[in-house]
């Protein structure tokens, strides 16, 4: 058993509950704003009513998925929990470069500066405010998983400093792995990566593949690895409709290998209910696609089970 830890401390497994494992509940703004308003959710208030609505509806756990460097709100975190009583995982590690401005500090590092910036964040504390700057300014919180973010072949070639430095602070910190995918993703040379310096295949999540790709036997090489699928394409009907997402689901269930999926919303802005009328919500999966999946045919224990022994296995086998 690893240990679990939240922002306001460790935690103990069977108090995990229901949790989602890939979420945003802060963000500043800055590049990604530029790129989609959606990617901006600066209001401490909004943000813990949204969570508190989770919370209601049954949720006790969320990761937030973004990591330092790229907007991440570590203080408003702390305050979201502290108000919400909903136990938050925060993220060390690193998004796609799109997020960064150019000669942010986070590509200048060597690989060991890099590896102690996120050994610094899980063992002492995140830093403050470094977007621009490296502030050195830390939090008592401790980042609770390593998320990164694996775009195209060449750019893992290119960049593997920064993949090595984030994967041994993660082996090294015993901390889960969530890795961000696109449609190019070299995800099995990605696994084999990771392997190769330690890291186990039952600590790493492949999130959105539900989305980026079509190809199904790829999901089934990836959970026969012993590896998690982060299917969030849930209630993104710009993508596909819930249907869809049902079927997929539904499959590797009947394959055997519901044990490695893991359930969440990737939330920004455009679907929490604070922020904009129109929104599913954060509680959108317990409310409403929850219910969705029995009409279907598929049992309620089954799919609450990917949502708290599999995230529970997810973060601390
Ligand atoms: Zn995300």
């Amino acid at each position: 058993m690893r240990e679990i830890m939240s922002i306001l401390g460790g935690l103990k497994g069977e108090k995990l509950g229901i949790c989602q494992c890939h979420e945003h509940l802060m963000l500043r703004k800055g590049e990604g704003y530029y790129i989609n308003p959606d990617l901006c959710m600066d209001d401490v208030k909004k943000s813990a009513t949204e969570t508190e609505g989770y919370r209601r509806a049954g949720g006790r756990t969320l990761i937030d998925a973004q990591p330092v460097g790229c907007c991440r709100m570590e203080e408003g975190l702390c305050e979201i929990a502290e108000r919400s009583g909903v136990q938050i995982l925060a993220s060390t590690g690193f998004h796609k470069r799109a997020f960064y401005p150019r000669g942010h500090w986070l590509f200048q590092k060597t690989e060991r500066e890099l590896q102690d910036v996120f050994e610094t964040e899980i063992f002492q504390g995140m830093y403050i405010d470094c977007d621009g700057q490296f502030s050195g300014k830390q939090t008592k919180a401790r980042a609770g998983v390593v998320k990164l973010a694996l775009e195209d072949g060449d750019s893992f070639r290119a960049g593997k400093a920064l993949f090595t430095a984030a994967i041994s602070a993660a082996v090294h910190g015993e901390r889960s792995l969530l890795v961000h995918t696109e449609p190019e993703s070299p995800v099995m040379e990605f696994l084999t990566f990771a392997e190769k310096l330690g890291m186990e295949p039952g600590r790493v999540a492949l999130c959105h593949m539900d989305r980026t790709k079509a190809d199904k036997t790829l999901h089934l090489e990836v959970v026969k690895r012993g590896t998690f699928l982060e299917y969030d394409t849930i209630g993104r009907f710009k993508y596909h409709d819930n249907e869809r997402e049902a079927e997929l689901i539904q499959e590797i269930t009947d394959r055997g290998f519901g044990e490695r999926l893991l359930l969440s919303l990737d939330t920004t802005a455009a679907r929490m209910k604070a922020y904009n009328k129109e929104a599913i919500g954060l509680d959108y999966i317990l409310a409403e696609f929850i219910p969705f999946m029995e009409q279907r045919g598929m049992k309620r224990s089954v799919i609450m089970k990917m949502l708290t022994d599999n995230s529970r296995r997810y973060l601390e086998a």
